[in-house]
């Protein structure tokens, strides 16, 4: 697992998803979004209760996410270039006082103030090389937020300049439907916390990074370990050397890809839905299952299929198809190569000969990446725009307005996890440093 972040040099030229998509919804373009409204700013969504245009009709937003308050009239009515020159102003006097994080899906406007690109993981690491900078500013979504709050130090401010910026996949594990999922599967095994004649424990619970830090919180307290994209299968053998099972949450596609990579049969794999009894499984399924794995989902990775696959291979001959772990197995099955983006960005740095490249992963990545490496064909598996719309919900007003707050002393937006939720969240992430291959 890389968990050495981009520092950001020259930006390639216009990579913009927000000009495609502006430019589709002014009839300059024939091309096809999900949601016209992603061009209005993301203010005009704030107030309602929803992930905001362009989610999945099948996320269905918890009543406590986060709600952002109304971004004052002078951040929404600023011109772009008046914005980036507030940003840059306002970066220039804050000097080493602010460190700004851009995640790999990020709007580009936005990532052209970042210090750092890179992935959550990476970015929480990229804060502790700065334990100089008083704020740090992450422009991604909520969960990446707390875990950078984790790993900084106490008097370092974590902000996330939106806070309507949550994740749909991660808000899917809500901490008292896995409470309850947990004494529901105690009825059925018994003392978790009793050993077998082989010397394991009956469930040890696997969070993805993508998760709240309550989920991560209850994973380190009972025994249980963080895992990436990256390194999900180091994390699964880790698991297996000390539990009869994993329960794996929140994405079960990530689950299933890594476990069926590691020969567990399809058939031990039971999904579990926290609005059925069990689960919706049974006592029989689940005494034989060896990966019991959360019904979650990526409201992105969920749109590329093998359909897209075909068209691709048909159209471009010779296309080589990358996709991410959280998209459906049938897709992983179909692609030639599958992995974290991480992986993505090396695969095609290591590409030596002009390539075409088809990939299923977040569109502000792939726009980037085609920018970055002209010599290539880079195009996103799915023909439709539809970026995250939550990590969209980052424009550069809010950034504009929180670091404007910050040069007048104060500080807006603040992630802060509470000590018993912290404590063994950081046990859980401890443990996943020290899993080895
Ligand atoms: S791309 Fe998917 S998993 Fe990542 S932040 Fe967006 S909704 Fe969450």
């Amino acid at each position: 697992m890389s968990t050495t972040p981009l520092t950001l040099g020259p930006r390639p030229t216009d990579p913009s998803v927000d000009h495609e998509i502006q430019s589709i919804v002014a009839g300059a373009s024939t091309a096809e979004t999900c949601n016209t409204d992603l061009a209005s700013g993301p203010w005009n969504f704030d107030i309602r209760p929803g992930y905001g245009p362009g989610a999945s009709m099948g996320d269905v937003i918890p009543t406590g996410a986060p709600r952002q308050g109304e971004l004052p009239a002078e951040y929404r009515t600023a011109s772009d270039d008046e914005l980036h020159a507030r940003i840059r102003a306002a970066k220039a006097t804050l000097g080493e006082r602010v460190v700004i994080l851009g995640h790999f899906y990020q709007r580009e406007e936005v990532v052209a103030h970042a210090d750092y690109l890179g992935d959550s993981f990476q970015l929480a690491n990229a804060a502790l090389e700065h334990p100089e900078a008083e704020a740090i500013v992450f422009c991604g979504v909520h969960f990446m937020a707390e875990t950078a709050d984790l790993l900084s130090r106490p008097e370092q401010a974590v902000i996330l300049p939106n806070l309507a910026a949550g994740c749909s996949m991660a808000d899917m594990a809500d901490i008292d439907q896995v409470e309850e999922c947990w004494e529901q599967l105690e009825e059925v095994y018994g003392d978790m916390a009793a050993v077998d004649a082989d010397g394991l424990v009956p469930v040890i619970p696997v969070t993805y990074m993508n998760s709240s830090a309550a989920i991560k919180g209850f994973v380190g307290r009972h025994g249980g370990i963080v895992c990436t994209s990256s390194n999900a299968r180091t994390v699964l053998e880790w698991a297996f050397a000390r539990g009869r099972r994993v329960l794996f949450f929140p994405d079960q596609h990530l689950g299933r890809n890594t476990a069926k990579a590691m020969g567990v049969p399809l058939a031990q794999m039971p999904m579990w839905n926290p609005r059925k009894p069990l689960g919706g499984s049974d006592a029989g399924t689940l005494a034989d299952a060896r990966v019991i794995l959360w019904h979650g989902f990526c409201s992105v990775h969920r749109r590329f299929t093998v359909d897209q696959i075909a068209k691709a291979r048909a159209e471009h001959p010779g296309v080589r198809v990358i996709v991410h772990p959280e998209c459906p197995m049938e897709v992983v099955d179909a692609a030639d190569e599958a992995g974290s983006t991480d992986y993505i960005r090396k695969a095609i740095a290591a590409a030596t000969e002009p390539t075409t490249f088809a990939v299923g992963t977040e569109i502000n990545l792939v726009q980037r990446l085609a920018a970055e490496y002209p010599q290539h064909e880079i195009f996103c598996l799915d023909p439709v725009v539809c970026p995250c719309s939550t990590m969209y919900r980052i424009h550069p007003g809010y950034l504009a307005w929180v670091l404007e707050a910050l040069v007048a002393g104060t500080v807006l937006n603040r992630i802060t996890v509470p000590a018993d939720v912290a404590d063994p969240a950081r046990l859980a992430l401890e443990r996943m440093l020290a899993a080895r291959p």
